[in-house]
């Protein structure tokens, strides 16, 4: 199948430099015909450990945040912009996230998602650089959805606070909850 001879192509990837310090590249984890797809920025610690996506801090606060939207894990395709962790939890170059970005366009293409979540500013600005939007910074777009068409259909992106960056800023965490719970409100 298409879909995992990608996954294994991105396990054994060495496009980018951050393949040397990566314990486990980390592709995704969902079903493939979700019709939500969370973005997230790059692997860190546990996830490089573990080889899967938001399994550490600032995944159990995006249960919380599941719980609140009425979504369940097990039916959200979640990955992130690059796929193996930045050393020392640096952000992404812009070479590295070039190197990545065929991975994640290939897996949006193939999911055909109604819905993209991207957490943070900087998957914000990256996806919505790739369907050409303006990107105003994320402290004026989160919780706000824009609609595109693809060639797939409609697509919704919404752009949201990264829970890592909430989890020592409670107020963050009120606008997180509130975002997530009006947004999957309407969808
Ligand atoms: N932060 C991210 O952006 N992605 C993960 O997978 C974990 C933490
Ligand atoms: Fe390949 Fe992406 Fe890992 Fe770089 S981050 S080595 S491009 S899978």
């Amino acid at each position: 199948m298409e879909f995992e001879e990608i996954k294994s192509q991105a396990k054994n990837c060495r496009k980018c430099n951050l393949w040397e310090s990566r314990t486990n590249a980390v592709f995704g984890d969902g079903p493939t015909n979700a019709k939500v797809m969370l973005i997230g920025e790059a692997p860190g610690f546990h996830e490089d450990q573990q080889g899967k996506p938001f399994v550490g801090r600032a995944g159990k606060f995006l249960d919380e945040l599941f719980k609140v939207a009425n979504l369940k894990r097990e039916n959200v395709y979640i990955t992130n912009v690059v796929k193996c962790r930045p050393p020392n939890n640096r952000d992404p170059t812009d070479e590295e996230i070039k190197a990545c970005y065929p991975y994640l366009d290939f897996q949006i293409n193939y999911i055909k998602p109604k819905t993209i979540i991207t957490l943070g500013r900087h998957a914000s600005r990256i996806i919505f650089e790739r369907y050409n939007l303006t990107f105003e910074g994320i402290s004026k777009e989160h919780g706000k959805p824009r609609e595109i068409f693809t060639l797939f259909g409609k697509l919704k992106i919404v752009p949201m606070y990264h829970p890592a960056a909430a989890i020592y800023n409670q107020s963050l965490k009120s606008v997180l909850i509130e975002d997530f719970k009006k947004v999957f409100d309407s969808v």
